[in-house]
């Protein structure tokens, strides 16, 4: 089977990326024995996916992708965007995050908000972008406990359920990161 490198420390995400992906061996950074924090200094989610992907390929030589997502809440200007991870400061958990939005939303009647990803690929020293998204309402409070990140008080628009209420099949056919993981694995299949 083909190797490639999924440049990410998140657990979650590799789980996430390995339940959607079956042609490929997806090689997480702890399989490498790298278990450093990557930079991620950029201002886009482009920016920031680009760098991730770029230091691992620069660091092992292997093909490999990134990806950068963000939380858009309409109430809120976009934010916390492309800030997403350290919306409530440096270190904050994402129980943190999770209680500075809902907090800042106290009086808010627009719940409206997107998830973006971007990813990035380098692949024989070339590299290629891939996006989705989707579009939900921002809970009152939070509901239910798989999933991670903001995905407790994230429900997709059409859905009953947060993203927290979900399994993790139903979650990748729906959301930003499994849109663009499609497209990368459409791109992959015809390399
Ligand atoms: P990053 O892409 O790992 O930089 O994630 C940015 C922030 O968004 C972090 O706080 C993540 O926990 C959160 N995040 C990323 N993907 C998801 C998701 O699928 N659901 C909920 N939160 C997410």
């Amino acid at each position: 089977m083909k190797k490639i490198v999924f440049a990410t420390n998140n657990l979650n995400k590799l789980r996430e990326l390995r339940s959607a992906v079956k042609d490929f061996d997806i090689i997480g950074l702890k399989d490498l024995n790298i278990f450093e924090d990557i930079p991620e200094t950029g201002n886009t989610l482009k920016n920031n996916a680009l760098q991730k992907a770029r230091y691992i390929y620069e660091k092992t030589g292997l093909n490999c992708f990134a990806d950068d997502t963000g939380l858009e809440i309409e109430a809120l200007n976009n934010n916390p965007g492309v800030y997403s991870a350290r919306y409530a400061g440096d270190k904050c958990s994402s129980e943190d995050n999770i209680q500075k939005v809902l907090f800042e939303l106290t009086n808010s009647t627009n719940r409206n908000a997107v998830f973006k990803t971007v990813m990035a690929l380098i692949i024989d020293g070339k590299k290629y972008f891939f996006e989705g998204h989707i579009k939900g309402m921002i809970l009152k409070k939070k509901s239910g406990i798989d999933g991670f990140g903001y995905d407790p008080i994230f429900r997709p628009n059409g859905f009953n359920d947060s993203f927290a209420e979900m399994s993790i099949e139903r979650k990748n056919e729906i959301s930003h990161r499994g849109i663009a993981v499609r497209k990368l694995i459409d791109f992959l299949k015809n390399y």
